[in-house]
């Protein structure tokens, strides 16, 4: 579903990406980890057309992702066929970036009433589904102050879904939650991905990706440094800074 191709990013002078190949199948659930710095969340947003690329390439579902090919020169696309394949994709960050002045509910019918046009009664139904989904339909109507960070990154989740992507990307989801919490992000995550949800994640949580990833992607300085069976990886790591990496996390 995901096929990244030599990808490239630089900020200014500074090359943050320096080579990316990575492929994600249909369904499957990528975990990436890496230190601070490597280029884990610029990597994401490539993917999701929150930064432009530098050089490479990007599928999603055999459709090169932001530009079209022409004299075998990438022309950037417009603006509404960006629009159209971001839609195709979730994203849950680390803060929790609620409309705050929105109920739950509301934050998760936003963008399928108004992007996508649906009409309310429809989204409403849709959203206390998906709500009920993350285990937070009872509060259907209280606001982000009102929910703790995992509820509110239960509601972020929920509402990614509302616009039913067909791949999902999350960037440290549960890094600023009180450990208590994080357990409840986790199922929820776990349960999508038995859903046949494709999913790029982003944690250092290695317990997830042990049980839960198809593969386990370490970066460091730009490049994939090695690639593989979460297990193994976790287990056998053939590489010196994986190794000292996982020493640290695990
Ligand atoms: P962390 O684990 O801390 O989230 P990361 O692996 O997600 O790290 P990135 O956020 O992708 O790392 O950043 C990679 C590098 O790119 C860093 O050195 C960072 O300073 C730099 N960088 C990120 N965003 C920008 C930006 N908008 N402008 C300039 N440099 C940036
Ligand atoms: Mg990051």
């Amino acid at each position: 579903l995901v096929r990244i191709e030599g990808l490239h990013k630089f900020y200014g002078h500074h090359h943050v990406l320096q080579g990316i190949d990575m492929t994600v199948k249909e369904g499957e659930v990528a975990v990436l980890i890496g230190p601070s710095g490597s280029g884990k969340s610029t990597l994401l947003r490539c993917i999701n057309q929150l930064e432009s690329i530098s050089a490479g390439r990007i599928y999603v579902d055999d459709e090169l992702v932001g530009y079209k090919e022409k004299d075998r020169r990438l022309h950037q696309l417009n603006v509404k066929d960006i629009a159209r394949q971001r839609r195709n994709i979730g994203m849950v960050f680390q803060r929790f970036n609620l409309f705050g002045h929105k109920t739950a509910l509301e934050n998760v019918i936003e963008a399928p009433v108004h992007v996508k046009g649906r009409p309310k009664i429809t989204a409403k139904r849709n959203a206390l589904e998906l709500l009920d989904r993350v285990g937070l339909a009872p509060r259907a109507d209280y606001y982000p102050a009102q929910l703790s960070g995992g509820q509110q990154q239960r509601v972020a989740i929920a509402r990614a879904l509302a616009m039913e992507p067909e791949l999902m990307l999350f960037d440290e989801p549960t890094s600023a939650l009180d450990p208590e919490l994080v357990g409840d992000v986790l199922t929820v995550m776990k349960d999508l991905a038995k859903s046949g949800m494709t999913m790029v994640v982003v944690t250092h949580e290695i317990g997830f990706a042990r049980e839960v990833g198809d593969t386990l992607t370490f970066m460091d300085g730009g490049v994939v440094v090695e690639s593989g069976d979460p297990r193994d990886v976790i287990a056998n790591p053939q590489q010196e800074r994986t190794i000292n990496f996982l020493s640290k996390v695990l």
